[in-house]
Order: C-alpha cells, then sequence, then structure tokens
C-alpha cells in the first residue's frame, strides 16, 4: 500500500511499500483517517535519529493516529467493523515483567509506531492489537481522535504529579506537550496553571483554554508572578515540558518548598541541574516516558467536554501534500499547535 516514507534523514517519499497486513485472532485492521505530526516524527525527518534510535532503514512515520475498523480478528470481543477508534502506539510484549508489573510502557522490548525499526501509520491501513484500540466517544472527531496520544503524555504527568485539589501548576512551554500537560492538569485537580514560552501567539492560544496565566519568560519574570499567586510560597508543581536546558535548569526556581517536579520534555544532550537548590527546596523529581493505561481516562475527559483539544489543531494536509506537511512542521509558525494529515477518503 501506498504510505510517506521517510527513506533517509531529509527524504520523504510518497510510495508503496510492504506492510503487516495479516489480521491475528487478537488484532484489528483499522482504516486510518487522521494522522497528527509529532515533533518526534519531524525530528527523525531532520536528523535521522532520536537519541539511540536511528534511521537505517526507510521507515513509515506517524503514530497519533485516528480511525475506523475494517476487521477484526476471531477472540476480538470489545470493537467491530465501523467502530470508530483511536490506537495507542506502543506495543509491549504482554509476559514482559515491565507489562506483568503494569509498566508496559518501559518494557525494552516495545514496538512503538514510527521509532525505529518499526513502521508508523502514515499509511490507509494498520493492524493492530485490539487491546490498544480504543473506541471513541460519539462526539469526539477522527481529528481530536489523533490528539489522544499526546494527551496521554500529558495525562500520564499529571499521574505522576500526585496532583491535590487546588494545586497551583507551573507548564514551562507552550507546545502541544506542554498545552495537553497544563490541560490534564487542571482536569487533575489543580486550581491555575502558570503556562510559560516565549511565543506569545502560542500564549494567546492557551490561555483561553482554561484558568491559564501565560507567562511570556521573554518579558516578564516567573519566579515574580508566582509570588504574587502564592503570597511568596511558590507552586506546588512544576511540569518541564520545553526540554531546552536552559528551561529545565531553572525548574527549581519557581517551585515551593516541599514541592514535585515532573520532567516531560527530553533534552537533546545530558543536562546539568543545580542539585543543591533542589535539595534545599526537598524537591520531588518525577519523570515520564510515554505513558500507561491513560488512553480510556483521556478519551473519558474528551466525551464529557471537561477537555476540548479542538483549538490545538491549527492545520490539516490531505495525505498526497504530506511531504509539504513535514516541511511545515518543520518551520511551524509560532501561533500553530498541531498539524495533522487527513489519510482517509472519508471527510
Ligand atoms: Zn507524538
Amino acid at each position: 500500500m501506498e504510505a510517506l516514507v521517510l527513506e533517509r534523514k531529509g527524504e520523504l517519499s510518497i510510495r508503496e511499500i510492504d506492510l503487516p497486513n495479516k489480521v491475528g485472532p487478537h488484532d484489528v485492521k483499522i482504516a486510518i483517517h487522521t494522522v497528527g505530526i509529532c515533533g518526534s516524527d519531524v525530528h527523525y525527518y531532520e536528523y535521522g535519529k532520536i537519541g539511540p534510535f536511528v534511521v537505517k532503514e526507510p521507515m513509515v512515520l506517524g503514530h497519533e493516529a485516528a480511525g475506523t475498523v475494517v476487521e477484526v480478528g476471531s477472540q476480538v470481543k470489545h470493537l467491530k467493523p465501523g467502530d470508530r477508534v483511536c490506537m495507542e502506539p506502543g506495543i509491549p510484549d504482554p509476559n514482559s515483567r515491565a507489562s506483568r508489573l503494569g509498566i508496559y510502557n518501559l518494557d525494552p522490548a516495545v514496538r512503538f509506531w514510527a521509532t525505529p525499526p518499526v513502521h508508523g501509520c502514515l499509511a490507509p491501513y494498520v493492524v493492530h492489537p485490539a487491546a490498544y484500540t480504543f473506541k471513541l466517544p460519539d462526539n469526539v472527531s477522527f481529528a481530536e481522535g489523533a490528539m489522544v496520544e499526546p494527551l496521554a503524555v500529558g495525562m500520564h504527568a499529571a499521574v505522576k504529579a500526585k496532583i491535590k485539589p487546588g494545586d497551583l501548576a507551573v507548564v514551562m512551554g507552550a507546545g502541544p506537550i506542554g498545552v495537553v500537560t497544563a490541560l490534564s492538569a487542571l482536569a487533575g485537580g489543580c486550581s491555575q496553571v502558570v503556562l510559560t514560552d516565549v511565543q506569545q501567539p502560542k500564549l494567546d492560544l492557551a490561555a483561553k483554554l482554561g484558568p491559564i496565566r501565560p507567562v511570556n519568560v521573554a518579558r516578564e519574570n516567573l519566579r515574580q508572578v508566582v509570588d504574587d499567586l502564592t503570597e511568596g510560597w511558590g507552586a506546588d508543581l512544576v511540569f518541564e515540558a520545553t526540554g531546552a536546558p536552559a528551561a529545565i535548569q531553572k525548574v527549581h526556581e519557581p517551585l515551593a518548598p516541599g514541592g514535585r517536579i515532573v520532567l516531560v520534555g527530553m533534552p537533546i544532550k545530558p543536562v546539568e541541574l543545580d542539585i543543591v537548590s533542589l535539595q534545599a527546596k526537598e524537591a520531588s523529581i518525577e519523570t515520564v516516558f510515554r505513558y500507561a493505561h491513560v488512553y480510556p481516562r483521556a478519551l473519558a475527559l474528551m466525551g464529557s467536554g471537561k477537555i476540548n483539544l479542538k483549538p490545538l489543531i491549527s492545520r490539516t494536509f490531505e495525505f498526497r501534500e504530506s511531504v509539504d506537511a513535514f516541511n511545515f512542521a518543520l518551520k511551524m509558525p509560532p501561533d500553530c499547535v498541531k498539524a495533522q494529515i487527513h489519510v482517509g477518503a472519508e471527510a
């Protein structure tokens, strides 16, 4: 079938490629409708690798997908042809020690879409385990369904933060992951989120989505804003979602004594941290790697209307424009959060 293939660093093509097509007893076959372009897809396109994951052979990109079930395996009970669904892109070995412990996102053998050497989902069809395929609520569109994957990262961060009702959180970075982390923190009980970035249009957009106080750190002092909101005490929680070393090194600054930090953004290189400043506040540090067990709750929040991701979808390209879409995402304008590709035939 015809898919969007990253041939090598800097070279994309839409072409025929052999992809797995056999529907096993516990699998479903899905006609892909919408795929979101993720920072990681763009990074593979630009650099040909992320950390230890190197593109050595042509690879289909894309891992944020929604579509329609067209075929189900003989043992599949909870899905049927015609169901609108989204998929978790990581498939662990169900018998691995990590999976048995419930931390299947950390299974060393996990096969994650568009992470070399595993093909992604920018193709007309995928075959996927039914256990990692989730029905969309009727009021959640395919485009929103393709946003569940990034939302899941923010949801997992909110779980790791052990939010107490009324907590004040700082989220550093108003990119897609920063914004979904802010929305997850609010859904998880935070009273307010102070969201930072240097791109004003992103902050303006996010500020409309809930009790979010935008702070343009190029012009405003974050600690001062947090002091004003907390009588000088500091933020209960700080989520770092930029991955930028300069931001990560300041992660302790807005934090309250005894507060918790969740590192969400992934820096490209090792980063030095001021350990004593962290110790002086007895900061707890949590990290996240993708997510586990959050898709059903993410979909429930979208279905109930508590989380609305529609305003984050800035541009939609047709499948045949996929290369343009990636070149657009490479130089994403500051007022755009998420670009998506419409793959399927139906509207
Ligand atoms: Zn993603």
